[in-house]
């Protein structure tokens, strides 16, 4: 029994799963972040007023930092 711990195997997940972040256009948490690695680019699109946006993205890039490349950006063209 002491070594049934180990059988269990730890879940990674390979594909990058959208998340869910605070729009600053209408004030929503509805932006999703896609990481397009391939294309060196992420799209980012708000469900709820459908602001949508593209910035630069690498293979390092997580979603959080395009969102803020993304705000950064926002706050400096609005
Ligand atoms: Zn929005």
């Amino acid at each position: 029994m002491a070594r049934r711990k180990r059988r269990k195997t730890t879940k990674r997940p390979k594909r990058t799963f959208p998340k869910v972040f605070l729009c600053p256009k209408c004030g929503k948490r509805s932006i999703r972040v896609k990481v397009l690695k391939e294309k060196g680019s992420a799209d980012i699109q708000c469900g709820s007023c459908k602001l949508s946006e593209s910035v630069r993205a690498h293979i390092l890039t997580d979603p959080i930092d395009a969102y803020h490349e993304f705000l950064d950006n926002y706050s400096k063209t609005h």
